[in-house]
């Protein structure tokens, strides 16, 4: 069969942006003033994880202005969210009036890439990176599924080069947040580095084994096991949360279809793969640090170099692209941050490089790529994108993908 990229302009030729985009509504306006009114619930039912689960992980100290923060922010992403999706869907008929036909680029890349531009305006920086970021690293995602280079095929297929550059990643990541100098959110943190206690005395052995050192050398409070075993035992935790709360999510159809299968329909869903990743990074990161620093009698950012990029093979356990394009682009921010902040005499293109405003320029770049491949290599899509997507057009980008390829069906058996 062919794709429908090839076929497309054979496929639509004749047709209007009523007969692929909105038959359901007999005109253009018609249409707009539905999606304004039945696109409201759609970007605040996505959103909802960010309501429940900030809350649930802070575990207390909760005060009215915590809440009314927290709602003002839910409402403030949501209600932009369903203003991009409102003017992506008028777009699509915009354009089809200015060309007079429907092009392949204008009915999802460019109403993607204009309504993210112009609603971005108006989004808060935080948000604009929540969305910025996630979709840069989906469309990272698809973009090494695709790619076709020999470099990106080795490593799409070598489990061995993807975990060496996550450790590679990591190491530089956890590094440069020990340095201080830049603030970022990641997986786990390093120690901050104190002096050994000179007069302290520590016999106590890691997992029963290891006594190199007779002082007290790490900066942590517990003991050494205690430290390990506590970071092993929080990072499951969220580990189970995090997949509990997905496996509820993504069944919840089930539960107004069927209440008996779901359950153990969560059950099948839930696996400990996150669970078990997330205690082995943390525990082999932990463990590492604290042999070393017993090993050379002092905390040392050496010995965080070297816990973080052994502790990042973990990822064998946990392949996921999520976690290496999230791994990539941190590791780029920051190194480009760390630069920035930490070289003198910048030359003059570095100072005009910075002042580009990379974040807005990314949003709406991997919006309409995003939307794009939603509709035109739709097996290509991560589930997030068809979930965001389709909740915040009412399915009506489903339904659209739908007919294009009964359309491109149709086409074909004329042509047998
Ligand atoms: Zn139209
Ligand atoms: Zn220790």
């Amino acid at each position: 069969m062919s794709e429908l990229s090839k076929c497309f302009y054979e496929v639509t030729a004749g047709r209007t942006c009523r007969d692929l985009c909105h038959p359901e509504y007999a005109s253009c306006w018609i249409s707009f003033v539905e999606s304004v009114r039945r696109l409201v619930p759609g970007s605040y039912k996505l959103f909802m994880p960010l309501l429940v689960i900030p809350p649930l992980l802070k575990g207390g100290g909760y005060s009215w202005q915590y809440w009314w923060d927290e709602l003002k922010s839910y409402n403030d992403l949501s209600f932009k969210t369903y203003a991009i999706g409102i003017v992506g869907l008028t777009l699509q008929c915009v354009f089809y009036k200015l060309f007079g036909k429907l092009h392949f680029f204008w009915v999802m890349a460019m109403p993607g890439f204009f309504s993210a531009a112009f609603v971005g305006l108006r989004l808060s920086k935080a948000h604009l990176r929540l969305q910025g970021i996630t979709y840069f690293n989906m469309m990272l995602q698809v973009v090494l599924t695709k790619s076709k280079l020999r470099l990106v095929e080795v490593l799409r297929e070598s489990k061995l080069c993807g975990t060496l550059l996550f450790m590679i990643f990591n190491a530089r990541i956890m590094d440069l947040l020990q340095n201080g100098n830049i603030k970022h959110f990641w997986m786990m943190y390093p120690t901050k580095i104190k002096d050994a206690q000179e007069n302290s005395v520590d016999t106590s052995k890691i997992l029963g084994l290891i006594t190199p050192c007779d002082r007290k050398v790490c900066s942590h409070e517990k003991s050494c096991d205690a430290f390990i075993l506590d970071g092993i035992l929080k990072y499951a935790l969220t580990g189970f949360i995090i997949d509990y709360v997905r496996a509820i999510f993504s069944m919840i159809p089930l539960l107004y279809k069927d209440s008996s299968r779901f359950l153990p329909a969560v059950w099948r869903r839930f696996s400990f793969d996150l669970m078990l990743f997330l205690a082995t990074y943390i525990g082999s990161y932990r463990l590492l640090c604290c042999v070393l620093s017993r090993h050379s009698g002092k905390e040392s950012p050496l010995n965080n170099k070297i816990a973080s990029f052994l502790c990042g093979m973990s990822y064998m356990i946990y392949p996921r692209y999520q976690v290496f394009t999230i791994a990539f682009t941190k590791f780029v921010e920051m190194s480009w941050q760390h630069f920035f902040k930490t070289t003198h005499d910048l030359p003059w293109w570095v100072l005009k490089l910075d002042q580009i405003p990379y974040l807005r320029i990314v949003h709406m770049f991997a919006v309409g790529y995003m939307y794009h491949t939603l509709v035109f290599h739709a097996h290509l899509s991560p589930p997030f994108n068809s979930k965001a997507i389709n909740f915040c057009s009412d399915n009506r980008v489903e339904r659209l993908k739908r007919r294009l390829l009964s359309w491109m069906l149709e086409h074909e058996w004329n042509k047998a």
